[in-house]
Order: structure tokens, then sequence, then C-alpha cells
């Protein structure tokens, strides 16, 4: 393998599938099967996972709720998530661990840096929820700076669209996908990869970012072997 530690980004919506519902089980036990074939290699493994299914904090003004109420919602939004998915994942054999920014010890253990890194040692799966704990923030920020914490290897930016392009692949079909890209080019061009926050994170600790369609049966095993799929900004 070629990464020994990973932080795994899944956005809220991505859990929503094909349904009309917040959280289609079918995307759980998808993303379950990917996260096992992975596991099953010894990698570690510690996962973000955002809230937009639920709840977005740039919605909350629009619904005459404060911002920072809003946030905070958002990022309550996203231990829903993480709860769901952990239990997906020990549905499938897995051990896991759920990690809060925000505490609520009846659910979740609070982060601890050193816990998260022994927890993933220890060969079980880490969830962060509740991104930071800070409003303004996003869960790309969240797992920018978890995995810098945590020592990780990489972060791996699952999406439904397989890497980064010179324009947006679903409105233009001449758009071209980078297979590699510079921190220094991505700027450049002000291609969307992560909030800014997460970028400058990664990039100024050097901390690759791997873009890729969480969507296509095998690719994360393919990622984490070392495989083309996607986009590595690097
Ligand atoms: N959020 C926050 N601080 C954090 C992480 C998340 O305030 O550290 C809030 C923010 O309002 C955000 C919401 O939680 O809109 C859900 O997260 P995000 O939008 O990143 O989820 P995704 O788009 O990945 O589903």
């Amino acid at each position: 393998m070629k990464y020994k530690r990973i932080v795994l980004k899944l956005s809220g919506e991505s859990l929503m599938g094909s349904r009309h519902s917040n959280i289609d089980p079918a995307v759980l036990e998808q993303y379950s099967e990917e996260i096992k074939a992975v596991k099953d290699e010894g990698v570690e493994i510690a996962i973000v996972i955002g809230g937009g299914n639920i709840f977005r904090g740039g919605q909350a003004e629009a619904l005459g709720i404060e911002r920072v109420q809003g946030d905070y919602m958002g990022m309550l939004a996203t231990v829903i998530n993480a709860m769901a998915l952990q239990s997906a994942l020990e549905r499938h054999g897995m051990f896991t661990r759920l990690m809060s920014g925000i505490k609520m010890e009846q659910v979740c253990e609070p982060f601890i840096k050193r816990r998260a890194i022994r927890h993933l040692e220890k060969g079980r799966i880490v969830i962060f929820g509740a991104g930071i704990g800070n409003p303004y923030f996003t869960t790309d920020s969240t797992a920018s700076l978890r995995a810098i914490e945590v020592q990780a290897d990489v972060v791996l930016k699952g999406t439904r669209v397989d890497g980064v392009y010179t324009k947006d692949p679903e409105k233009f079909p001449d758009a071209v996908r980078f297979k590699t890209l510079t921190f220094q080019e991505a700027y450049a061009k002000n291609l969307n990869i992560m909030d800014m926050t997460a970028f400058t994170l990664c990039m100024e600790n050097k901390l690759p970012i791997i873009v890729f369609d969480m969507n296509n049966k095998g690719n994360l095993l393919k990622i984490a072997r070392g495989e083309e799929a996607g986009t590595l900004i690097s």
C-alpha cells in the first residue's frame, strides 16, 4: 500500500444517493464495502463526513436563524451522519470510534489527538464528527486539520466526479481532467478543490490531496495502492 494512514473526506450530500431522504442505506452499504477493502490491506483510516444532506450553516440566515447557531446545527448534522456510517461500518465487522469536536459524551468521545492516533494504530476506524467544533469552518477544513494532527499521509476527497477538471465537467463536456497538479498550479488556476482554509492548511503542511470519485467501485483501494485514479494535488 502506498499510503499507510489516510483521512477520507465524504460529503453529507453523497449519503443521499439516489433517494430523496437524507441517508440512503445503499450508499452506506457501498461505502462500508469500499472502506473495508482498504482496511483489510492494513491501511489506517480516519473519516470526516459532512452534514450538507441535513443542514449547512450557509442556509441559516434565510431561515431567520443566526449564522453561528446555523453552523452548530451543521456540526450536529455531521454527527448524525457519522453515527449512521459508524453503524454501517460495524455491521461490516470493522471496529470504530466516533470522536467529536463538540463534547457529547453519551454518543462519542471528545477529539483528543493522542487518543485518535492510538485508535488508528490499533486498527480502529476513527470518524471525526462535529467538524472542528467551531463555527465558520467546514468539514473540508476539518479533514485537512485532523489529517495534519494525526499525521496522515494524504487527504482523500471523495466526490461524485473523478477528479479536478479545467472547468465544471457536469456543465462543459469539453472539460479536461488533471491527473496531477501542484498546489501552486491549483491556486493560480483558481480550481475549486476545497475551501481556501482547507486548501491552505494542506499546502502549508505539504499534505497531498487526492480528489476522486467515491461512487466508482474499487477506486478507494486503487488510490490506497498508489494507482492513478482522480487528481493528485501535491
Ligand atoms: N461546520 C462548522 N464548523 C466545522 C465543520 C462544519 O461550522 O468545523 C458547519 C457548517 O455550517 C457547514 C456544516 O457544518 O456548512 C456542514 O458541513 P459541510 O458544509 O462541510 O458539509 P458537506 O458540504 O461536506 O456535506
